[in-house]
């Protein structure tokens, strides 16, 4: 085959992108500049659909207008870079293209520029082709120009903007922090870079840049935002990445209700550029209520709560002593079959919990109770009414709480399977809610010992500071998560910002003062040269943007991401180096 003969721009400029002519332009003339989408010879007419991020413009070469421009067209293939010079014109009512937004105009091609051409692409530039997601990996930046990942990058650079322009208009000062520092109070595993300079010395990548937020209030910047990559060497889940980016902010003198008042607007900002309108304040719940209505500390609010009905069957035994009966509402699933039924009882029990899944018979045994029932709940004769005990001995430091987790499990199963008839978990239905008053500690069973459930950083409730060593179970953190449609967006708290205080908790946590100070020693000093009370927090800007683009994967909204296994298939890292640069390191490798 005879090579494509290429030309150069020279001088020319493009004067319009591809998504934007329209029928008042026609009669002008426009350079459009982009690739070559798809193509239609039909003998005497050629036509193109050119492509840039802006969208598709229709291109005409008419072979009686000019046959020597026309055998060029003839030349180009799919993803061939090519400039068109030629004259807007109106295309007839029956040949209006009403699925792209410059169907009513066509441009009449005089003159053709072949930029470059393309092999044939690995796979097509068509929304609904199915690719292997591997190949789409490895020819990334091939498949970062189909149209619903140009979408997803747009949105996500609108979205990075609204946050930035929202919170630089209330104030606060975008403030880099270091890449190369020391670990931080995540709690995951360190990314860590070796130094050359000081054999045997590493620099951990940050989790978070929470030390550095923290030391930058100390400093007097009293409002501090970045939207920042942060590392965290997790095993790695669907909806995990181990570099991902952070909204982080920081503000001195706040009550956890100055913060909300910055974030609420922020991400109704962000919801608007994506297209949607969500209410400028979010309802909260305390972690202890959304444990006693969804089992769970991210609640969807898509679904109505459970309730807790205990009371109303007194001496009845239906869950072991002292421990919650819960019924679950699931709306209009209509009636179940004998299988449904034994399905969703053995997904109780499996979770430790003993299914009543038959109304009718409770309402011929307990009649009253379930009358009661039925107006605590609000179900009608459409929903499904599930009542669910505790099968078996108290669990757990906080035993009420498995058995509201389990039932919560439950309930979110139950609706999902059912939701192609209730249609409730809708995911264009955007409802966001703050959960505040988190527990300070979580319990490590395999440790056997009290993990800071946000970081240890996290003030105590002023009530709870005598519950620190009397109590670690029932104490409460000045801590909140934004949640919208069962995610956890992010998370946050009011921090300690007294010496003394922050020594006690370090304690409760089974610090010694020693090993405090060799983590966390500069902040704990910091904490003596006049640190103001401050607070923040960080949402996944990842997620935001996921949700918002209505994705299911994290990787949909990365341009680069890396697979499940932490690797990028496109340059193919992580990957060996040479032998030279491990021994500049002074690094050597023994098996694991
Ligand atoms: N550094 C915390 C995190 O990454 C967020 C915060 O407390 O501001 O979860």
């Amino acid at each position: 085959m005879e090579p494509v003969p290429l030309d150069f721009l020279g001088e020319l400029r493009r004067t319009h992108t591809c998504g934007e002519l329209r029928a008042s332009d026609a009669g002008k003339s426009a350079v459009l500049m982009g690739w070559v989408h798809r193509r239609r010879d039909l003998g005497g007419v050629i036509f193109i659909h050119l492509r840039d991020r802006e969208g598709v413009t229709q291109l005409v070469f008419h072979a009686d207008a000019d046959p020597a421009l026309q055998d060029k067209a003839a030349l180009l293939s799919a993803e061939y870079v090519i400039a068109v010079a030629g004259r807007v014109a109106l295309r007839t009512p029956e040949t209006v293209n009403s699925a792209i937004s410059t169907g009513e105009v066509e441009l009449v091609a005089e003159k053709l520029w072949i930029l470059n051409e393309s092999r044939t692409p690995p796979f097509p530039m068509e929304e609904n082709v199915d690719v292997k997601e591997e190949t789409r990996l490895k020819y990334r930046y091939v498949d970062l120009r189909r149209p619903h990942m140009q979408r997803n990058v747009i949105l996500r650079s609108k979205i990075a903007f609204a946050v930035r322009e929202t919170l630089t208009r209330l104030g606060f000062l975008e403030i880099e922090t270091p890449f190369m520092t020391r670990s931080t109070p995540e709690g995951a595993r360190d990314y860590l870079v070796p130094s050359r300079v000081n054999p045997g010395t590493f620099y951990a990548l940050p989790q978070s840049p929470q030390i550095f937020k923290q030391l930058l209030m100390v400093s007097g910047f009293d409002k501090y935002f970045q939207i920042v990559r942060c590392f965290r060497d997790e095993d790695l889940r669907a909806d995990r990445q181990p570099e991902f980016t952070q909204i982080d902010l920081e503000m001195s003198f706040p009550q956890q209700a100055t913060i909300f008042e910055v974030i609420e607007p922020m991400v109704q900002q962000a919801c608007k550029v994506a297209g949607y309108h969500v209410p400028s304040t979010f309802p909260r719940l305390t972690y202890a209520e959304a444990m006693r209505s969804y089992g769970i500390d991210k609640p969807d609010l898509r679904l109505p709560p459970f309730h807790c009905v205990e009371d109303l069957f007194p001496g009845a035994n239906l869950t072991s002593e002292g421990l919650p009966l819960v019924a679950i509402r699931i709306p209009k699933t209509g009636a179940l079959s004998r299988k449904e039924r034994d399905e969703i009882k053995a997904a109780g029990a499996e979770r430790g919990l003993r299914v009543f899944d038959d109304p009718k018979r409770l309402e011929r045994d307990f009649p009253e109770a379930m009358a009661r029932v039925r107006t605590r709940t609000g179900a009608g004769e459409e929903d499904l009414l599930l009542l669910a005990g505790w099968a078996g001995e108290a669990k757990g430091q906080r035993p009420e709480e498995t058995v509201l987790m389990a039932c919560g499990q439950l309930r979110l199963l139950a609706a999902q399977k059912y939701n192609d008839r209730h249609k409730l978990l809708d995911p264009e239905n955007f409802q966001f809610l703050w959960v505040v008053d988190f527990p300070m500690f979580e319990w490590d069973e395999e440790e056997n010992r009290w993990n800071a459930a946000h970081h240890p950083f996290t003030s105590v409730h002023d009530q709870d500071l005598d519950l620190l060593t009397a109590n670690p179970a029932r104490c409460r953190a000045k801590s909140y998560d934004l949640v919208v449609n069962g995610v956890e967006l992010g998370s946050g708290s009011i921090r300690i910002h007294r010496r003394d205080v922050q020594t006690k908790v370090f304690s409760a946590l089974g610090f010694t003062e020693d090993e405090a100070r060799r983590r966390f020693g500069f902040l704990l000093e910091a904490l003596e040269y006049g640190a103001p009370p401050h607070g923040g927090i960080a949402l996944g800007l990842d997620r935001l943007v996921m949700i918002l683009a209505g994705e299911r994967s994290l990787r949909e909204v990365i341009p680069f991401p890396k697979t499940a296994k932490g690797t990028d298939l496109m340059c193919d890292a992580p990957s060996e180096v040479p032998e030279r640069q491990l021994r500049e390191l002074g690094i050597s490798f023994r098996p694991r």
